[in-house]
């Protein structure tokens, strides 16, 4: 088969994947899957297979899923035969009792096996790399990266996610931009590599169908917070577009699936084993969610925010992570010799227009009239206003009284939001792309009682006292002197062969 061609439901050869065949060698790690088990869907492994119920009491009952279960349930899921309580249940089940990281790592691939394995020409193993989070307010840091990367000279095939529960998706920010389609067959995805360098879609019926499937029902099933499902729907994903490199910005605060920094750095180690494990090399950033990223929440005022970024501007924060997140992949795929170096080569590409360009193309390429790409990525702020989709009406909320801000809350804005249409509360259902937040003041400012501090942007009636208070109680204030807010990286978690230089 020539290279950069599509396998269907094979699996690459280990001898393809350099990194796959070292992790093989790792103690302690299970080895990858052969093709013959990836190919098993029902009593795959010795002993006769388990119906769905018998599964679902063995992990109820806090008991090991051998390969052949997990992939038995997988198989279910995928022909139908599972009903949706029993994924449900199983699901659940999962969240409560755990799994182990031979688990995960096997559901991580029986998810990955679910659809067709990206392939690429040999000579790009080194830049292959992404960028995935844990899912936070405000953040647009893959919209700005993915083309920086490109500019670097990465290929980035992102395979992102919707919105889950009160975080905002990728994917819906992009399908914001008239003409966007997310929904691009593995040959399309090969050709915006070699003309763009990047692309970003949706998971689909050929690309791990089966992370769909669950992400949709963890959404409605209070099992979103489960680190082993975490790990294999963000993994699944990365092992099918045949990464050499992947970074997990890891969110943790009091927006982010773990408020807690130690769960979320126990999510961060077991991605990084189980991608190592894998065959990827993979790092995770700690990365601090309490108040949302930059100053805009919602689907067209956070491509806004990522042009301006783009344009080597906008909120200090968001260029920060994107430029910490980028230097650390340039880093540890052997692109840059220091993390500093990498960071300071994806700055470069934000200032010099080099990822604006990027992103043009990708808009284009992507299905955006090839006139509105280059207006949205030439135009000033007023301008791109102008060409995207924006809401009817506007409401400003005035600070209460004098103080420094400490927070701006992220949770309860996102969920003011949510309310206004910003969010889905059932798959499928449409958003308002219009709709969203404009924070009009930073985090450590001194503000006068009286100041416009949130500027709300939304289709339907005024907001209700109800929400108002509610977007009130989300700006904290006190009377320290103003500061300089923190950056929102705290660490980086690292594959055991690397070590911070
Ligand atoms: N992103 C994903 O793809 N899956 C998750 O479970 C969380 C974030």
């Amino acid at each position: 088969m020539a290279s950069g061609t599509w396998t269907g439901r094979q699996i690459p050869a280990v001898s393809q994947y350099p990194l796959q065949a070292e992790a093989m060698a790792a103690p302690g790690i299970p080895p990858p899957l052969t093709p013959e088990a990836a190919g098993t869907v029902s009593g795959g492994g010795s002993g006769e297979p388990k119906q769905l119920p018998e599964l679902i009491r063995l992990k109820r009952d806090g008991g090991h899923l051998s390969e052949a279960d997990i992939r038995d349930f997988v198989h279910a899921v995928m022909d139908g035969s599972a009903q949706d309580t029993q994924i449900g249940a199983m699901l659940m089940a999962i969240r409560l009792q755990g799994m182990d990281l031979e688990e995960t790592s096997v559901l991580t691939q029986a998810l990955a096996d679910s659809g067709q394995q990206l392939e690429w020409p040999k000579a790009w193993h080194q830049q292959l790399v992404d960028k995935h989070s844990t899912g936070g307010v405000g953040d647009k840091v893959s919209l700005v990266l993915a083309p920086a990367l490109a500019a670097c000279g990465c290929k980035v095939p992102m395979i992102s996610g919707r919105g889950l529960g009160h975080t905002g998706g990728t994917l819906d920010k992009l399908e914001s931009i008239p003409g966007f389609n997310v929904t691009q067959s593995p040959e399309q995805i090969l050709l915006l590599l070699e003309e763009v360098g990047c692309c970003i879609v949706g998971q689909s019926e050929k690309l791990v169908p089966a992370d769909g499937i669950l992400y949709a029902a963890r959404d409605v099933t209070a099992t979103v917070d489960s680190i082993p499902l975490i790990t294999a729907s963000i993994l699944s994903k990365k092992v099918v577009e045949g990464l050499s490199t992947l970074v997990v910005d890891v969110k943790f605060g009091g927006a982010a699936v773990f408020p807690d920094q130690e769960q979320a750095r126990e999510l961060a180690k077991t991605l990084v084993s189980t991608g190592v494990g894998l065959g990827l090399r993979v790092a995770a950033a700690l990365t601090a969610m309490d108040d949302p990223l930059g100053r805009s929440v919602g689907h067209t005022l956070e491509v806004e925010e990522a042009l301006l970024c783009l344009d080597g501007a906008g909120p200090p924060d968001l260029r920060d992570l994107v430029i910490r997140l980028g230097g650390a992949i340039l880093w540890l795929s052997g692109q840059a010799e220091t993390q500093d170096q990498g960071a300071a080569r994806v700055a470069a590409a934000l200032d010099d227009g080099s990822a604006l360009h990027r992103f043009q193309l990708m808009l284009s390429a992507q299905g955006v009239d090839p006139g509105l790409a280059r207006a949205l990525c030439s135009g000033s702020p007023t301008q791109r206003r102008q060409l995207l989709p924006h809401a009817r009406e506007q409401e400003e909320l005035l600070a209460p009284a004098d103080g420094t801000v400490e927070h701006v809350l992220a949770l309860p804005l996102a969920r003011v939001l949510h309310e206004l249409g910003a969010g889905r509360s059932r798959a499928g259902q449409p958003i308002r792309p219009g709709v969203g937040a404009e924070l009009l003041v930073d985090v450590g400012q001194w503000l006068y009682r009286g100041t416009p501090w949130l500027r709300v942007h939304l289709d339907g009636p005024a907001l209700s006292g109800q929400q108002r208070r509610a977007l009130q109680g989300a700006l904290v204030l006190s009377d320290r002197a103003p500061f300089k807010a923190p950056s929102p990286f705290a660490e980086l978690v690292l594959p055991p062969t690397f070590a911070q230089p």
